[in-house]
């Protein structure tokens, strides 16, 4: 198990920034394996990417929500690429700019050929917004694979974390064919990280 655990942290430890994107068709295509994670701003996306590639640097972590504003491209170990895309529903950015950003990710995850599942997460204090319903309904319309994770659990009690669980597996019943599992994750304590690994670890068989 613990063998499991290390051969995985040294997997992905071997990563690569390839770079930030504004425009698709800038985005290098190359043939492996894609997945991408996706969330409103301040979700603790960049802390989770961090803790999963054992970076403390790749995804820029920022108390300033709205900051990542391209998608972000990382390469594991040559077999995968990791897409970091940018937050939505953060009120200070401009409407101009949400609209930018909305235009960005509906591109990304509808025009991407070798994306094979996005994790969606959310903030289990905060719950499920609007803007991921919007997320989740331009998932479903793209037909790529649902994960949902829900961020921060140690800021919550664990019934708390269980009611917000069921909350969210009874709305993915409308997203039944895409929807596959919810993980639980707080990048401060290090918790659900090896699930969500191995999740990862998994996507070159189904491409
Ligand atoms: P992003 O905007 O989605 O990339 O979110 P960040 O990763 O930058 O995190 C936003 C804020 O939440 C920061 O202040 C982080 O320190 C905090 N944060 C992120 N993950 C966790 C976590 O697992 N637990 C707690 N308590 N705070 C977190």
């Amino acid at each position: 198990m613990s063998d499991g655990k290390n051969n995985l942290k040294k997997i992905f430890s071997k990563n690569i920034f390839l770079g930030s994107f504004n425009e698709i068709d800038k985005i290098p295509n190359i043939n492996i394996a894609e997945c991408c994670f996706v969330g409103r701003s301040n979700v603790g996306k960049s802390s989770l990417i961090n803790s999963i590639t054992n970076n403390k640097k790749l995804a820029r972590t920022s108390k300033t929500p709205g900051r990542t504003q391209s998608v972000n491209l990382i390469e594991i170990d040559k077999i995968i690429n990791l897409v970091d895309l940018p937050g939505y529903g953060y009120a200070k950015v401009s409407k101009s700019i949400r609209e930018e950003l909305a235009i960005l990710i509906e591109a990304y995850i509808s025009e991407r050929p070798n994306l094979l599942l996005v994790f969606v997460l959310i903030d289990c204090k905060v719950g499920i917004k609007d803007s991921d319903i919007d997320i989740l309904d331009l998932i479903n319309s793209c037909n790529k694979d649902i994960y949902v994770v829900l961020t921060k659990v140690d800021k919550c009690a664990k019934n708390f974390i269980l009611e917000q669980k069921k909350s969210i597996l009874s709305l993915m019943s409308n997203y039944k064919k895409n929807f596959k599992e919810i993980f639980i994750s707080s990048s401060k304590k290090k918790e659900g990280i090896l699930n969500i690994q191995k999740e990862i670890f998994n996507l070159p068989k189904k491409l």
